[in-house]
């Protein structure tokens, strides 16, 4: 039957694809048979540190999922790259709000851990987009001293780019309107490049 092709007929595996139908003893024959708890047990249940114990008891221990599953890679500030050196593993770009494309980079440091950055500005978007222009690839770079930092006043209202002198806040939004924010108050922006010093 043409629903159960997910079946291999011989071994009763189920394919990672999964199944749209498949019979109980089907299900049983694949997987095996869960553990049953008690509802005593379950209610016994009071912490993290409670299910952790019952999880060890039952399954031998607790596994990782990111141990297990997934890159490994994790979506980090590039605030915390600044200065770290790194290898650009590969990169790639995609269009973000308004179209404005961004570029997405998988990078390993020094020490072994993995990372995703995002840059949407004038910075590394811009270098990486110049670096796929003229060399024709999307990682295998060396960056011995990782990101730079170039920070810049913001206007606590709109978060946009603001001097110090502007008393009247100028930038126009998004609504067409100006912004008119008159507090002397700044937050920190910062654009971030690759630095492209030698080792
Ligand atoms: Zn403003």
């Amino acid at each position: 039957m043409a629903d159960r092709e997910n079946v291999d007929t011989n071994t009763g595996e189920i394919t990672s694809d999964m199944v749209e139908l498949a019979s109980p003893s089907e299900l049983r024959k694949a997987f095996g048979q869960s553990v049953r708890v008690d509802d005593e047990t379950m209610r016994g249940i009071q912490t993290f540190e409670d299910a952790m114990a019952l999880s060890t008891e039952l399954h031998g221990d607790v596994e990782s999922i990111a141990d297990v599953m997934g890159s490994g890679f994790v979506v980090t500030d590039k605030d915390e790259l600044v200065g770290r050196e790194m290898i650009l593993l590969n990169w790639h770009f995609s269009a973000g709000d308004y179209g404005r494309p961004f570029a997405s980079v998988a990078a390993v440091l020094k020490d072994g851990a993995k990372v995703i950055f995002n840059d949407g500005g004038t910075g590394i978007c811009t270098a990486l987009m110049d670096f796929t222009r003229s060399r024709g690839r999307w990682g295998g770079v060396h960056v011995p001293h990782g990101l730079r930092a170039s920070e810049y006043a913001t206007c606590p209202e709109c978060n946009r780019p603001r001097s110090e002198y502007d008393v009247i806040c100028t930038n126009v939004l998004s609504n067409g309107s100006e912004c008119g924010d008159t507090s002397e108050k700044r937050l920190r922006g910062a654009t971030y490049y690759l630095d492209t010093s030698p080792a």
